[in-house]
């Protein structure tokens, strides 16, 4: 039959290369890799077996084969499950399907092209290194499945029939720009994957690859939870190997002890093993940030082995980003990325749950409306929930790079779940101007509340450095009152929807008034008082000259330094709420905001006296215009007519120079 030739995608060509001359120190997971495929491969085809009793294939003994061969060096796994079509071949296996990994290696390109450039300007090459520690954490950051097998071989050869089909597929490749395709008949049921491996002594090959016994340490490490048979396919008896150990007729020994981990006692499994299944379930090569064990006995029986990543994955935000639940029913897997068993804001864990009294043939619709998963769903919710307070309070490292990669999701959860709102608000934490680079729980900003505060202080804001720069700040740090800086597009949400902690009004200090001196202070009431007489004319017209930009001009007690800010009313939505309302396709009439004056500023005090002495205020009504302005950009706004701004501007600095 004819051979075609293809091109790699560009992607998939870079990938291929940068396998070829591997910088990954581990190179025996290439072993793993090809063992979760196939596994993956057993998976589907019991199940499609189980839903379509017509598909003529055969599910008597699936398993997975390792063979290797000395003589001609190569290294072959084999499994009898699903196969691939022709299409599906060059679809899966000539192209990177995966967004993650097309941007893995445009990010690793990134990084080399960065690191040649510094290159360039040295004379050495000492820094080499940097790169390929770049590279290593970007492998491990998206696992590359198939492909690692080039850290090893340099042919890799891939022999494919799908169930129920009759002719089959094979690929070949030397990783270097091309495959080729060919039909095949007479191939058995399954992909067997045949590694031509790299010349023992080449520099990067660590291990021998045929040596059976270091196959069953492989496997051992990596794949012992594989709930399918490993096997190896015993060496022919015919002394060919010349080793002698081919007397009698060998059998075939399976390598694993396909124990289901989440079915074993905790006490029986070690760490590295979760950590292995993490892996298998992810496609991330590093190890998980914790790992959550749940047996729920009685009526509706399920195990469950959930891991918290200990990085965020690259489409956290993206629509119908992968959700990483698997579903078994009594060790038979019957889906990826359940949905029904987390709620969204918990997307990030991974993991395995296995549920002893549900239909094989359960659908994922039927699955969204079921009463027993919806039980789970919240005793698997409140579990890892409490998993993050158990971090906060035993781990604060591990929780802190906890919050720093998740932070921002849970607090989803703040405005969506309504069942676990008080147990997300207390492990979660926020910047805060009482440390500079410790984010602070709630819980502890209100033991640090001075006298005589009645609220928590919040400003959401782009960014830390522009939220502290903010107007509206002054009189808290004069005052030294603790301030939570807000900064996820969340953020202002969840304040908006939770509105208290403990009975302390979650308070934004860029709405309504604020006035930290008068809180009981007689004193300082009356000299407002007076303040307010003085400048009860200049407001008015103030008000008036402001037109629709402003609903009312009152003086300020949180201004120290500036002359002006804008501020929302108590109840109305700040400009980034606004926005985000009007993102999501809703209604928002324009809400009017407030300028407040500083009558301490000098600016403000020459404008109130030129008010009272002048008959014409035509020249007024510019300065008017420009404080406005100022208080406009002051909150990171642009002015409505930024033109005629700059004109303002100009005319005032000309009239003072
Ligand atoms: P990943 O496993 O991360 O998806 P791979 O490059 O390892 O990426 O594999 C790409 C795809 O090729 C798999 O998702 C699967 O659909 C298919 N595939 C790989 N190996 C096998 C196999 N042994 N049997 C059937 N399909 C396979």
């Amino acid at each position: 039959m004819t051979t075609e030739t293809f091109e790699f995608q560009v992607e998939a060509r870079q990938l291929l290369q940068l396998m070829i001359h591997s910088v990954y120190s581990n190179k025996d997971v290439f072993l793993r890799e090809l063992v979760s495929n196939a596994s993956d491969a057993l998976d589907k085809l019991r199940l499609a077996a189980l839903r379509d009793d017509t598909l003529d294939a055969d599910v008597s003994d699936l398993h997975i084969e390792i063979e290797t061969d000395d003589g001609a060096r190569t290294l072959t796994v084999r499994d009898n499950g699903i196969g691939m079509s022709y299409e599906e071949v060059g679809r899966l296996i000539g192209t990177i399907a995966n967004s993650g990994t097309a941007q893995f290696v445009r990010e690793l390109r990134e990084a080399r092209e960065a690191s040649e450039a510094s290159e360039a300007g040295k004379a050495g090459k000492a820094d080499k290194g940097g790169a390929d520690d770049q590279a290593e954490g970007l492998i491990g950051q998206f696992g590359v499945g198939f492909y690692s097998g080039f850290m090893v071989a340099d042919e890799m050869t891939l022999l494919t029939r799908r169930a129920g089909e009759s002719q089959g597929t094979r690929w070949s490749s030397r990783g270097e720009g091309t495959y080729t395709l060919e039909r095949v008949d007479g191939a058995p049921q399954g992909t067997s994957v045949t590694l031509h491996l790299k010349p023992a002594d080449s520099d990067d090959q660590l291990h021998d690859y045929t040596s059976a016994w270091t196959i069953k340490e492989i496997v051992k490490r990596y794949s012992d939870f594989i709930t399918w048979p490993i096997r190896t396919v015993p060496k022919k008896a015919d002394g060919v190997d010349g080793t002698g150990d081919g007397d009698a007729a060998p059998e075939p020994e399976t390598l694993n002890s396909m124990k289901a981990l989440w079915a074993r006692s905790r006490e029986e499994v070690s760490d590295d093993e979760y950590h292995e299944l993490y892996k298998h379930i992810s496609h991330d090569w590093r190890e998980p940030l914790e790992t959550v064990r749940l047996q729920a006995e009685g009526t509706f029986e399920y195990q469950a082995l959930l891991f918290v990543p200990s990085h965020a994955p690259h489409d956290l935000y993206q629509q119908g980003s992968k959700r990483g639940v698997q579903l078994y029913v009594k060790r038979v897997f019957i889906m990826d990325d359940c949905e029904a068993l987390l709620p969204p804001y918990l997307r990030f864990v991974k993991g395995v749950v296995d549920a002893a009294d549900l239909s094989l043939n359960v659908s994922r619709e039927i699955l969204q409306q079921d009463r027993h998963i919806k039980m789970m769903q919240r005793r698997l919710t409140k579990k890892v929930v409490a998993t993050v307070k158990d971090l906060l309070t035993k781990d604060p490292d591990r929780y802190a790079t906890f919050w720093r990669e998740f932070g921002a999701v849970l607090k989803e959860g703040l405005v969506t779940d309504n069942d676990n709102r008080d147990a997300l608000l207390a492990v979660a934490s926020f910047a805060s101007t009482h440390s500079a680079d410790e984010p602070t729980t709630l819980q502890s900003y209100v033991e640090r509340m001075k006298d005589g505060q009645e609220d928590v202080y919040y400003l959401a804001g782009e960014s830390r450095e522009s939220i502290e720069n903010s107007p509206h700040m002054e009189a808290f740090r004069a005052k030294g009152i603790e301030v939570l800086l807000l900064t996820d597009a969340v953020d202002e949400v969840w304040v908006d929807v939770v509105g208290e902690f403990e009975g302390k009004r979650l308070r934004s200090v860029a709405k309504g008034e604020v006035d930290l001196d008068a809180q009981g202070d007689e004193e300082a009431e009356g000299a407002r008082e007076k303040q307010g007489e003085e400048y009860a004319g200049l407001l008015g017209w103030m008000t008036e000259q402001l037109g629709d930009d402003i609903k009312e001009v009152r003086l300020s007690s949180r201004l120290t330094v500036s002359p002006a800010c804008i501020v929302s009313d108590a109840n109305g939505l700040t400009p980034a709420l606004e926005n985000m309302y009007r993102a999501m396709g809703q209604e928002v009439p324009k809400a009017q905001r407030i300028l407040e004056l500083n009558p301490d500023h000098l600016l403000v005090k020459g404008l109130n006296q030129a008010y009272k002495d002048r008959e014409d205020r035509t020249e007024l009504a510019g300065t008017a215009e420009l404080l406005h302005g100022l208080a406009v950009l002051a909150e990171g706004g642009r002015p409505q007519e930024p033109a005629r701004f700059v004109k303002l501007v100009a005319d005032h600095l000309e009239r003072a120079l």
